[in-house]
């Protein structure tokens, strides 16, 4: 907590790729720790590798975080400008005797480094330019030697309660002196990050696990500005099936992919959050609020989590069909757009038609893409006969035909549209009096209007596109049949 006792958390994503689902969690971890608590979430692009940083994907990230529906109260700060405020530090560190410049060259370096391979050790610097005096250092800068600023790392060890994974601590020996400023006066990425973190007032700095090994160089440089870290929670790793890190080969990782797949950004920030945290009972299925009030990082997990996609799916479902039509319909209203299925107010002019639509179909849906297949037949247009359903429905064509004549003859007369009972009982009893079975009718009937196997009940089906279009479909759908009873 900073002096005033809030949470001060930052998402600090790097524009040199995507936001990943890996990047979307830690910042939903993050963003639900603010939510929860009341604090401030702060958003940081760091953009110091100038080469390998995009405008496109600082767009890229700022619009996925979009989607997700993931807000931030400051920012973004970029990184790149700090850059004085962090030479600053480096140079306070250095006055403080808590940093030194280091003059070796890449060479000497290298073959330091290949020293220590031959010997099988892990390679830290040695130290050699430590023993340089103050005096001496300061001529071969003033002169204008290329040198590196390295922190002077103490004996001993560094170690943190870190939230997740308990107490973790390094010996500092294996850590070595570090650079903080390189010979071009471009700042570190552990000393950028602290700097900025410290400048920011962050309270809690909720990552990867990838980051670990970065922490104690940062609580070191923490402490020689004579500051206390923050608080720090290491979130385990997202996982590929196979259980290796989740990477391209499992399929998409870009966060917009899921957005353009047709998920909900609500279901998909559910199953992020329930990757590494649970909310300590068996709910799976929640809302973002259900979320802000149940999340604390106390119940992140210490193990690596799964990414199932038949898992979001299920979720993404689940959400989908706890919506009414009408949000459903808000939702959706684009992706029918782009897939230039017809007007959306057809065929009764107004709204509700789709919302109601969308009421129909949303439960059989598990992506927003399924619920435009799902939807597809009740506008106007030409259905797709599915071979499933002409193999199960329809394969002897003149039973069909038979079944279809009765089809005809109820849809003429029926004058209850939206009375499902009625609907019904005047359906059953016209096959009795036709000879043909019911259930043959409303199967063939079935296929003929939205060409598949399933659909939502019949004469919810008919109600929803209307006498005309099922008159039209039915139509088509003797033509057809009577086509292959003439073995066209
Ligand atoms: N910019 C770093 C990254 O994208 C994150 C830094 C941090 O969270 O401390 O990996």
């Amino acid at each position: 907590m900073n002096s005033t006792g809030s949470v001060r958390v930052r998402f600090a994503p790097s524009p040199t790729g995507f936001l990943h689902v890996g990047g979307a969690r830690t910042a939903i971890f993050n963003w639900l720790l603010a939510r929860h608590t009341g604090g401030v979430f702060v958003l940081r692009i760091e953009d110091t590798d100038a080469e390998r940083s995009t405008d496109e994907m600082i767009r890229e990230i700022l619009d996925g975080l979009e989607w997700l529906g993931i807000d931030w109260d400051e920012g973004p700060h970029f990184q790149s400008r700090n850059v004085d405020r962090h030479r600053e530090a480096a140079e306070r560190l250095r006055e403080a005797g808590r940093a030194y410049p280091c003059f070796c060259t890449v060479e000497e370096l290298a073959a330091e480094r290949e020293a220590a391979i031959a010997r099988k050790e892990s390679y830290v610097y040695g130290g050699r330019c430590r023993a340089i005096s103050r005096e001496e250092a300061d001529r071969r800068r003033a002169a204008g030697e290329p040198h590196t600023i390295r922190f002077a790392v103490p004996a001993g060890e560094t170690a943190w309660e870190d939230v997740v994974h308990g107490r973790t601590a390094f010996e500092n020996r294996t850590i070595g002196d570090f650079i903080v400023l390189r010979s071009d006066g471009a700042p570190v990425y552990n000393l950028a990050v602290t700097v900025d973190d410290l400048d920011m007032g962050i309270t809690h700095v909720v990552r990867g696990d990838d980051h670990i090994s970065n922490t104690p160089k940062q609580i070191l440089i923490y402490r020689a500005l004579g500051a206390d870290p923050p608080v720090f929670a290491h979130v385990p790793l997202i996982l590929g099936p196979d259980k290796s890190k989740l990477s391209k080969r499992h399929g998409a990782i870009a966060v917009t992919a899921y957005r353009d797949q047709g998920y909900l950004a609500d279901a998909f920030v559910n199953f992020l959050a329930l990757l590494g945290w649970s909310p300590g009972d068996d709910r799976e299925v929640m809302t973002r609020q259900e979320l802000v009030d149940a999340f604390t990082l106390e119940r992140i997990t210490g193990k690596s989590a799964v990414f199932d996609v038949e898992k979001l799916e299920w979720l993404n479902g689940q959400h989908l069909s706890r919506l009414s039509g009408r949000e459903v319909a808000a939702i959706a209203a684009p992706w029918f757009e782009r897939a230039g299925i017809g007007r959306l107010t057809e065929p009764q002019g107004d709204g509700d038609w789709f919302a109601n639509l969308m009421a129909l179909v949303k439960t059989r849906s598990r992506t927003l893409h399924d619920l435009v297949e799902q939807a597809r037949p009740f506008f106007p247009g030409p259905v797709e006969y599915q071979p499933d359903a002409v193999e199960k429905f329809w394969q002897d064509p003149s039973a069909a035909l038979a079944a279809l004549a009765v089809a005809v003859d109820y849809v003429e007369s029926e004058d209850r549209w939206g009375d499902l009972e009625a609907m019904e009982g005047r359906l059953r009893s016209l096959a009795e009096e036709r000879g043909v079975a019911a259930g043959k009718v409303m199967q063939s009937m079935r296929v003929a209007l939205t060409g598949q196997r399933v659909s939502p009940g019949i004469f919810e089906t008919l109600t929803a596109m209307g006498a005309a279009l099922a008159r039209e479909r039915l139509a088509a759908a003797r033509e057809w049949l009577s086509r292959r009873v003439a073995g066209d």
